[in-house]
């Protein structure tokens, strides 16, 4: 048999992964060994003769299956960055594979009772903090899935989760179905009358595709924005608005009132079954939050200091809207139509007038400066290593003592096969095992503007905030400095996770930290600080009612996962009731909210939905202390390196967070520094 490189150490500087000898038919096979290896290593710890310990059976469970990661890996960030057609069929056919390798684990109950052993001995066991979670995380692993059930419940249980994922694929498809079908044809130009060139030439081409006369107007992101946000025409938007406001609500055969009843319902008994309140109570056991009483405070007390703020800017939205047109009630399908107008007249602030200052190499040797600057880390590009296509940038990082810290791949371009917008990712996560501390290979992907053979690659601000953002999640991977590979780096409590990439962002608004970067690809002039001053100004328009609308989606979702659901048999009267005083707008009759929300009853993000806030209070939180004590205070950027960067999930975030700060996070910095509070 011929040897298979993905299965074999590799030999590579750093142990890189050796991209150009990798065929794609080794995937599969290798996929298959991983998959024996790593259940042959679960087996050997079950088949322990000696007592189940912390060591024989918690760690070596987190250090299995090593072989198997770096594969996965490897396929898994190449489907996303650099896919074809038959990457594509093997992960059809590997996911399966690997899911069912996943219940194998969590479903196994001589290794939960291993596993439990050592829980249940755990007050004699002298464990270190970390060795504390870990230990915590893999019982609950098991005890989350059922592990501790009755065999009725158990097949309850099971009964229940494949109901679930029927329902929740039935509600994906319905939404699907509805935004596909919804077509405007428009075949009068005059109708077309503010949208941009480009929006019309898209409408045009769109409907040339589907051999009709005109104009096509869809509910697709890139049709259905430009439309909402530019069209004269106020009866059309009414049109749209209301076609996507009410998708999945129509009682027909794509309604969605009955999944989404019955998602609740069988999340709740779902919940009950492990021991938990409520399906609230169950997720938020494994967040920063904790609990949904304190979300409910949390969104509750941002909702009343933003209030003033977003009632005031409704009221200038209104009389605008007024003066231009004569409009007496502004409508939801007016917001982003005055709102663009009234955000012209305000700031005149286009991309254009910023791009020539964001030259994507001075960006990155900014993001690289200020990450020096902070934490001593030194950036080497280096040629030595393989890559999976020519426009990635590979680089070795180092401490101030010339100690390898991470290897880094960076990856701007798009091209074919690679998916769209941008993402932090990794080959190898860190870990210490036999006392050598095994550095991690991190790697960023985005999309941004190519250069052209007369100009370079010229970064909106967006996308100059995109690569801060991304960095940020990368140096919580590279610093990650954890004994388990499943505490480590960016290995954490969901609504912990963006606090690292978002604190990042906020030095992209900051004097001293633009001068270092933000010249003029052709004069070197530095950013004038007017345009800066407009840039911030701007980023916070409307920020009171932006801040309202994720307040309302968020209290919508808790309240279909904290509390029995069974009473509600109303969804639209549920939901009128759930949005509580946050609307500013009035009720759209023929709307649903729920019967589309796909975040919360299709994806992941159920009793979730709070922490777009959530991480936003963190993030200004922690970049205020940076501002009092300045933002290349070294103090500063040393205790957010040792209590956050640097600890993975090996401690409830709320400790890490409070060791760093000295104190839980406070909305007020947000409220500051989006304008809402003085
Ligand atoms: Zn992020």
């Amino acid at each position: 048999m011929n040897k298979n490189i993905l299965t074999e150490k590799f030999t590579t500087a750093f142990q890189t992964a050796p991209f150009s000898k990798i065929a794609t038919t080794d995937f599969l096979p290798a996929f298959i060994l991983g998959i024996k290896n790593a259940k042959a290593e679960i087996d050997a710890i079950i088949d322990n003769p000696e007592a189940p310990t912390f060591e024989n059976t918690i760690e070596a469970l987190d250090f299995s299956g090593e072989q198997l990661d770096r594969i996965s890996s490897i396929f898994f960030n190449l489907n996303s960055a650099e896919t074809n057609e038959d990457i594509q069929k093997i992960a059809q056919e590997v996911s399966p594979l690997l899911s069912e390798f996943g219940n194998d684990i969590t479903l196994n109950q001589d290794l939960f009772k291993r596993v439990k052993a050592v829980y249940n001995s755990k007050a004699d066991l002298k464990l270190t903090t970390e060795q504390e979670t870990l230990l915590d995380k893999k019982y609950k692993s098991f005890s989350r899935n059922g592990a501790n059930l009755t065999e009725d419940k158990k097949q309850a249980l099971r009964e229940i989760d494949k109901e679930l994922s029927k329902l929740k694929l039935k509600f994906g498809e319905n939404v699907l179905a509805e935004t596909n079908k919804f077509e405007m044809l428009i075949t009068n130009e005059a109708d077309l009358a503010g949208l941009p060139e480009g929006a019309k030439e898209a409408a045009k081409q769109l409907a040339e595709s589907k051999e009709k006369e005109g104009w096509l107007i869809t509910l697709d992101y890139p049709s259905y924005i430009p439309f909402m946000t530019y069209a004269d025409n106020r009866e059309l938007r009414k049109e749209l608005a209301l076609a996507s406001g009410s998708k999945a609500f129509h009682n027909d055969a794509l309604d969605n009132q009955d999944n989404v009843l019955q998602i609740a319902t069988l999340r709740f008994k779902r919940a009950n079954l492990l021991g938990y309140k409520t399906h609230a109570h169950f997720v938020l056991e494994e967040r920063m939050a904790k609990t949904p009483e304190k979300v409910e405070s949390f969104l509750n007390e941002l909702l009343e200091k933003a209030k003033p703020a977003a009632q005031e800017e409704f009221t200038n939205l209104e009389n605008f809207a007024k003066e231009q047109d004569g409009i007496d009630t502004l409508q939801k399908w007016d917001s982003g139509y005055y709102a663009e107008k009234l955000k012209q007249k305000l700031f005149n602030l286009d991309d254009e007038q910023l791009k020539p200052y964001f030259k994507l190499e001075n960006v990155i040797e900014g993001a690289f400066t200020i990450a020096n600057k902070l934490f001593g880390l030194q950036f080497e590009e280096i040629h030595t290593i393989d890559k999976y296509h020519e426009d990635v940038l590979t680089y070795k990082v180092n401490d101030e003592n010339g100690e390898l810290v991470s290897i880094f791949y960076a990856d701007f371009f798009p091209r074919k096969g690679k998916r769209n917008g941008a993402w932090m990712t990794s080959y190898k996560s860190q870990s210490i095992k036999n006392g050598v501390n095994d550095r991690p290979h991190v790697s960023i992907v985005c999309n941004f503007t190519k250069p052209t053979n007369t100009k370079p690659s010229l970064l909106t601000f967006n996308e100059v905030t995109t690569l801060f953002h991304e960095f940020g999640h990368a140096l919580h991977g590279m610093l990650a400095n954890t004994t388990y590979p499943s505490l480590s780096g960016t290995s954490v409590f969901w609504d912990f996770v963006e606090l690292p990439s978002q604190v990042l962002e906020n030095w992209c608004f900051e004097k001293e930290a633009l001068e270092l970067f933000a010249k003029h690809y052709e004069t070197g002039e530095v950013i004038p600080m007017e345009l800066v001053e407009k840039i911030k100004e701007s980023a916070t328009f409307h920020e009171g009612m932006q801040t309202m609308r994720q307040i309302s989606f968020g209290l919508l979702d808790m309240s279909w996962h904290a509390q029995d659901p069974s009473a509600i048999t109303n969804v639209k009267a549920h939901e009128k009731e759930a949005f509580g005083d946050t609307q500013l707008f009035p009720d759209v009759a023929e709307n649903c909210m729920s019967t589309a929300f796909s975040h919360i009853f299709q994806g992941g993000y159920s009793s979730g939905y709070y922490s777009y806030k959530w991480a936003e209070v963190l993030d200004a939180d922690a970049f205020e202390y940076f501002k009092e004590e300045g933002i290349f205070n070294k103090t500063v950027a040393t205790k957010f390196k040792e209590n956050v960067l640097s600890k993975g999930g090996t401690e409830n975030p709320m400790t890490l967070y409070k060791r760093f700060r000295g104190q839980e996070p406070k909305p007020e910095a947000l409220l500051k520094r989006a304008g809402l509070i003085k």
